[in-house]
């Protein structure tokens, strides 16, 4: 891509944050995330880690400061760790940070390659220290090789944030154990409400845990102090007194952080998403793929600005259904 127009959308927000989805696919099956019987894109329908690199320098050259790889679970897709390192040798030169969001099941053979591409901070799911509730909850009984990921990623070098979807009637009880467990290992956690995208089995609405509630609590036995801390993510921060740790809240249902939106989403598939929580996309790939890849990405990428709408519209209630049909792991998480 020849222009370098900066990112600004028609709210004025200027767009510095690209969250690129390298695969669909997962070796964990979260219930709130996906179906058991989830189906995969076809994987010629997904985008080369040759596109996924170009792609990546194009929105560099587009003044995208920061890259999170996601998906999906970004670890199980095979030779990953050539794009991590061919984006980390862009660090320093137009990319202030790369990192990406795991399960952290992969990490104990990663961890150490991530770290030395000069990826500094990645973000951990981990929704319960509890073997059973583990394996209800994704599916698969693979919690002892998440806690010897994210030890190994420690051992790296690499600053763990901790993500924890709070679950009503599942972790409720368990966050307040999660976020000492969390502070004593040297890592953030951040909680996050649950959001209706795509289908899955069972309703969504049963155990929605709204974080105002479970901050209340937790100010029953803590002391959260305000803090100003950003990672130029949704997050909202304080710091917990009696730990020394911070504590994230994520609150999309109760908390609308719309107006300082400075995100964008790209599917596996090259498929940008201007919003989370909307439908206005616009297709990469297509531009991509033919004779004149740099104009059609950057005209693509002006149209992602001109629809980019003004906030979600999440609703959750019994009934309602997804507000979007997209899994979160396939817009990337
Ligand atoms: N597989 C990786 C992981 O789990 O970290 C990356 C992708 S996953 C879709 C990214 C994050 O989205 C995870 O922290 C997961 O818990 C969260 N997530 C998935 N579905 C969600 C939903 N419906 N509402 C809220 N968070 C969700
Ligand atoms: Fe996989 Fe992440 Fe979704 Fe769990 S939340 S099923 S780990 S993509």
């Amino acid at each position: 891509m020849s222009c370098s127009k900066p990112l600004v959308d028609a709210f004025n927000r200027r767009i510095s944050y690209l969250r690129l989805s390298v695969t669909d696919r997962c070796d964990l099956r979260c219930t709130y995330c996906m179906p058991e019987a989830m189906q995969f894109l076809p994987k010629k329908d997904v985008l080369s880690l040759e596109e996924l690199h170009k792609l990546a320098l194009g929105f560099i050259d587009r003044g995208i400061t920061k890259i999170r790889l996601t998906g999906g679970e970004p670890l199980v897709r095979r030779d990953v760790i050539d794009l991590i390192s061919a984006l980390g040798r862009k660090l320093g030169d137009g990319l202030e940070e790369l990192t990406l969001t795991t399960n952290g099941t992969q990490l104990g053979e990663f961890a150490g390659p991530i770290a030395a591409a000069g990826v500094k901070r990645i973000n951990v799911s981990l929704d319960t220290m509890d073997g059973a509730l583990f394996q209800q909850l994704s599916r698969r009984d693979r919690l002892a090789q998440v806690l010897q990921g994210i030890a190994a990623a420690k051992d790296a070098g690499l600053k763990v944030k901790i993500n924890t979807v709070a679950l009503k009637g599942l972790n409720e009880e368990e966050i307040p154990f999660l976020v000492e467990w969390a502070h004593s290992h040297g890592h953030d956690l951040t909680l996050i409400e649950v959001m209706p995208l795509g289908e899955v089995d069972g309703e969504r609405v049963d155990h929605y845990l709204p974080l105002t509630a479970i901050r209340d609590r937790l100010e029953q036995r803590f002391t959260l102090e305000d803090s100003d801390f950003r990672t130029g993510g949704p997050s909202r921060y304080v710091t917990v007194k009696e730990t020394g740790g911070r504590l994230g809240f994520i609150t999309p249902l109760t908390n609308n952080f719309c107006a300082g939106c400075n995100r964008i989403r790209v599917t596996a598939t090259g498929q940008l998403y201007a919003c989370l929580g909307g439908s206005e996309m616009v297709d990469l790939r297509g531009p991509l793929r033919s004779d004149d890849p740099d104009g059609g990405l950057a005209a693509a990428l002006d149209e992602a600005m001109r629809i980019k709408p003004e906030r979600h519209h999440f609703e959750i209630r019994e009934g309602a259904g997804p507000t979007q049909p997209r899994h979160m792991s396939v817009t990337g998480g």
